[in-house]
C-alpha cells in the first residue's frame, strides 16, 4: 500500500529518461547512418567484389598449422578427393624424413574468395597488381578445391623435390607455396611453370 506513490514518481522520472536515451540513440545512429558513402576505388563490377559480408571456417577459413590429414576444416574437407589422397601420400613420407606439411589455404567459398580478392586490391593499390596474387571468384582453382597453399618453407622444398611422383606441381614461379594435381606429371614431370595467374589461360575469363 506504502508503494504505489513511490512507483508513481519513479515511472514520473524515469519516463523522460528514457525518452531523452532514446532520442539520444537515434541522434548517434543517424550520425552513422547519414556518413557520406565511402567513394568507389574498384572497377571491378559489384557483383565481384560486393556483398561483403564475414567469413569463417565454413567458408574455409584456417587456424595456423592445419595438417593435411585434419578433415575437421571444409578448407581441407572440401578439397578435390585425388588432389588430397596425393598430398596425404606425400605428407605421409614427407613425415619420415622429418618434414610437416601445414595447410595455409585449400578450399574456399566464392565469398571467402571475394574476400581475398578484395583485400589483394587495397594491399597491392591496383586490380591489375592484385591478379597476379589472388583470382576472382570465378576463375580460383582453391574455389574449385584443386588447389592447395601449403607451408612451410621445408614442406615446399621437399614438394619441389619429390612432388612431381604424387602428381603435386607448382603452378606458378612467383607462388612457390601453390600446388595442383597434375597427374600426368608422375609420368611426364610436372609441366612448365607460368611465370604468374596473369599468364594462366584459365584465368582468361
Ligand atoms: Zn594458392
Amino acid at each position: 500500500m506504502m508503494r504505489t506513490p513511490a512507483r508513481t514518481r519513479t515511472r514520473g522520472i524515469l519516463g523522460p529518461t528514457v525518452v531523452s536515451l532514446v532520442l539520444l540513440t537515434a541522434a548517434i545512429v543517424g550520425a552513422f547512418v547519414h556518413r557520406p558513402a565511402t567513394p568507389e576505388t574498384s572497377s571491378f563490377s559489384d557483383d565481384l567484389l560486393g556483398g561483403e559480408h564475414a567469413t569463417s571456417e565454413a567458408d574455409g577459413e584456417l587456424p595456423d598449422s592445419v595438417s593435411v590429414f585434419d578433415d575437421r576444416y571444409p578448407g581441407v574437407a572440401n578439397l578435390d578427393p585425388d588432389l588430397l589422397k596425393a598430398l596425404r601420400e606425400a605428407a605421409t613420407d614427407a613425415a619420415r624424413d622429418g618434414v610437416e606439411f601445414n595447410v595455409n589455404s585449400g578450399w574456399r567459398s566464392p565469398e571467402y574468395q571475394r574476400r581475398l580478392l578484395r583485400e589483394a586490391v587495397a594491399k597491392y593499390g591496383s586490380e591489375a597488381e592484385a591478379s597476379r596474387w589472388v583470382a576472382t571468384p570465378d576463375t580460383s582453382p582453391h574455389v574449385s578445391g584443386n588447389a592447395v597453399d601449403i607451408g612451410r618453407s621445408d614442406a615446399t622444398a621437399w614438394l619441389s623435390e619429390h612432388g612431381a611422383r604424387y602428381g603435386l606441381c607448382q603452378i606458378y614461379r612467383n607462388e612457390p607455396w601453390h600446388y595442383e594435381l597434375r597427374p600426368e606429371a608422375i609420368e611426364w614431370g610436372c609441366p612448365a611453370m607460368y611465370a604468374d595467374p596473369t599468364h594462366d589461360p584459365r584465368m582468361q575469363r
